[in-house]
């Protein structure tokens, strides 16, 4: 700010500018929280709980030793979208877009949509920075609450796209905070009743054993989504998007020239060429995720839902009570009570590792 307008503006009246210029809508949203969890065991944000290999970090450190930071990165990231065709099998007739985290690609997609009067649809609840991302582009919003068993409300999904006429709906696959897959066959049918883009959010797809990316083919308003965050990379911020080539080269436009930095284009490859590993650590969760659903199900007054995902989302006596518990006795996980009225009592669990679970179960046992 220059001196001449610092002297007409003190900062003790930024509130009352603020409040003037900034739009109503953003004025209105809470942020979303992103939980400090210093010396906690971290089991709210469904991140993998394992520690790179020692070999492994000195290939990650040789790469990242190697990177000329003085330059830009690679604003096309051609080593890291070779990477992911390779690690992933993805279709190649299909386009690839690269974002800063899913969150980027969910941001950009539903900025490139959102022309005046668009609408975005999707299920409620789910991941929620649809709503957010539609309120950030002017988009109007439309959720459609699942079934109590958290199951697609098929025919209130197709009223609602019959009567809003979408641009955009967002189908997370397995959904979260619910964690179920939806059925193949409800997707199938709002996919096809859709006029717009639906995104096939796969955050999880490492742990549903189902996916879309075969089937883009069929669908030409079919995009997947998907992120490297749940699989053991959540530091390195890399969502990917594959649909259609006309749809990719739009999103492009949109996309900032550099969002991926160098040093996640360097470690990024190195990490996807290790397909042991990362099998090897969707398998230990996926092993672990059975232990955990069957001790937590043996609790008492304890109802857990069927999970697609590396969390487990529990129905508890008192959610508030046992959250707390839980974070005093030193683990944190994310109470989803209080969010939609379906997720009543409902605290939502990552899946750590064993001796992480081995800890849960232990605080819980004495609660
Ligand atoms: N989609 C879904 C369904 C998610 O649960 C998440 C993470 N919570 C994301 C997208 C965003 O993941 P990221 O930005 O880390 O790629």
């Amino acid at each position: 700010m220059n001196r001449r307008i610092e002297a007409l503006v003190p900062a003790a009246a930024a509130s009352g500018i603020v409040a003037a210029v900034v739009r109503p809508e953003i004025l209105a949203l809470t942020k979303y929280a992103v939980a400090k969890a210093p010396g906690l065991v971290k089991l709210d944000a469904m991140e993998s709980p394992f520690p790179l290999p020692e070999a492994v970090r000195a290939k990650v450190a040789a790469a990242v030793a190697a990177v000329p930071v003085n330059r830009y990165p690679d604003g096309a990231a051609d080593g890291v979208k070779a990477a992911l065709r390779g690690a992933f099998d993805l279709p190649s007739a299909a386009g690839l877009i690269l974002g800063n985290g899913s969150d980027e690609l969910i941001q950009l997609i539903t900025m490139a949509l959102a022309r005046p009067g668009a609408v975005m649809i999707a299920p409620e609840p789910s991941f929620e920075m649809y709503r957010m991302n539609a309120i950030f582009s002017g988009m109007r919003y439309v959720g459609v609450s699942l079934r109590a068993d958290f199951a697609l409300d098929v025919d209130a999904m197709e009223a609602a796209v019959a009567q809003a006429r979408p641009a955009l709906v967002y189908l997370a696959y397995p959904n979260n905070p619910t964690g179920n897959l939806f059925d193949e066959s409800a997707m199938e049918r709002i996919l096809r009743v859709a006029p717009g883009l639906v995104v096939v959010d796969e955050a999880y797809h490492a742990f549903a054993d189902a996916s879309f990316l075969p089937r883009l083919a069929e669908f030409p308003n079919l995009l997947v989504l998907r992120t490297v965050s749940k699989i053991g990379m959540a530091g390195l911020r890399l969502g990917y998007a594959v649909a259609a080539p006309e749809w990719i080269a739009e999103f492009e436009k949109v996309r900032q020239p550099y969002n991926l930095n160098a040093l996640t284009q360097a470690v990024a490859p190195v990490l996807l060429a290790e397909q042991g590993m990362l099998a090897t650590w969707a398998a230990q969760l996926k092993a672990e995720r059975a232990r955990l659903e069957a001790a937590l199900a043996r609790l008492p007054g304890v109802a857990v839902f069927p999970t697609r995902t590396n969390f487990v989302l529990a129905r508890v006596p008192d959610a508030p009570r046992w959250f707390e518990a839980l974070r005093a006795a030193g683990i944190l996980v994310k109470n989803r009570h209080g969010v939609h009225p379906l997720l009543l009592h409902c605290l939502r669990i990552t899946v750590g590792s064993p001796a992480e679970n081995d800890a849960l179960l232990a605080a819980l046992a004495v609660l």
